[in-house]
């Protein structure tokens, strides 16, 4: 039995997250939830959908949720204002805020819920930490009552950098909102800001099994990366490797936060990583200004 009941994935977006979560869920212990902490505003918005492709009351899983969403889930902007910034200062510093304990009831009862509908004994929540989610882990820790472990899983900025500069925001992809303006630019600042967010956690709550993945290192190696995960979780990730070393397909499973061709079933794709692709010199200065301390630690050079 493992120690931990819930994976927490935090890092940034575009970090690969995607991938490892598909590969996590083949595991008979453990479901993808996907992007859990969108499960309120998705539910109710017709143009998403879970990763199956169906829109969530049609879902085969999360379809069981009608009826419950009102006692399961939390307003946006009460959930908001726990996990982002604000209580994410507060979670650092004190502890109790207000609706903190309501936060943590609601939760408790959420992963409870999934616990018994998938079956399982432990949830993956894939919301990571950028500035919606950012408290996110710590308060699931703190006031949620779930007993995590945490992947924070790296990529190198210039790739995460490039890949907004090229193809914008998955927010405006996916139909969530107009694109944003200077979308290579937001991205280095939110890559720092995301990754010293999830260093500074891991400072605040050591207890917390942690472990640090570089993208490169996964798609490269999964099978010597996964079993990192499972020393520190001890949880038994032999499934898994076999399944990737036969290139079984692994599909999408019901997580939140999907689109199908994303979720498209697919082996795990084990390559060695692209070169560090070059950036517009304004963006690396403030790559180098912002993170090049980072960048050093997780070993891609500034
Ligand atoms: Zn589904």
């Amino acid at each position: 039995m493992s120690k931990i009941d819930t994976i927490y994935i935090a890092g940034y977006s575009r970090c690969g997250s995607t991938a490892l979560s598909m590969a996590l869920d083949q595991h008979t212990d453990i479901f993808n939830a996907g992007e859990l902490a969108f499960l309120g505003a998705d539910y109710k918005a017709e143009h998403r959908a879970c990763s199956c492709g169906e829109q969530y009351p049609d879902c085969a899983f999360w379809g069981k949720l009608e009826g419950h969403l009102k006692e399961l889930t939390l307003p946006t902007q009460f959930q908001k204002a726990v996990e982002d910034r604000r209580g994410f200062r507060a979670l650092l510093h004190s502890g109790a805020f207000e609706n903190s304990e309501a936060y943590g009831r609601r939760m408790k009862e959420l992963f409870s819920w999934l616990r018994e509908e998938a079956n399982v004994p432990v949830i993956l929540d894939a919301s990571k930490s950028a500035r919606a989610t950012v408290g996110r882990a710590l308060a699931l820790h703190r006031l949620g009552g779930q007993q995590l472990g945490i992947i924070h899983l790296v990529r190198d900025p210039c790739a995460t950098v490039r890949s907004y500069i090229d193809n914008g925001s998955n927010w405006a992809l996916e139909g969530h909102k107009a694109a944003l303006p200077l979308p290579g630019l937001r991205a280095a600042v939110g890559w720092a800001w995301a990754n010293r967010a999830v260093e500074r956690m891991v400072v605040a709550a050591p207890e917390i099994p942690f472990v640090r993945i570089r993208y490169e290192d996964l798609i490269e190696d999964p099978k010597s990366q996964l079993t990192r995960v499972a020393e520190k979780f001890e949880l038994d990730m032999r499934p898994i490797q076999a399944a990737i070393a036969d290139h079984t397909p692994l599909d999408g499973g019901h997580s939140v936060g999907g689109n199908r061709t994303r979720f498209a079933a697919r082996p795990f794709e084990m390559k060695a990583p692209d070169p560090s692709p070059s950036l517009p010199p304004h963006h690396m200065a403030v790559l180098r200004l912002m993170a090049g301390d980072l960048m050093r630690k997780y070993g891609y050079s500034p």
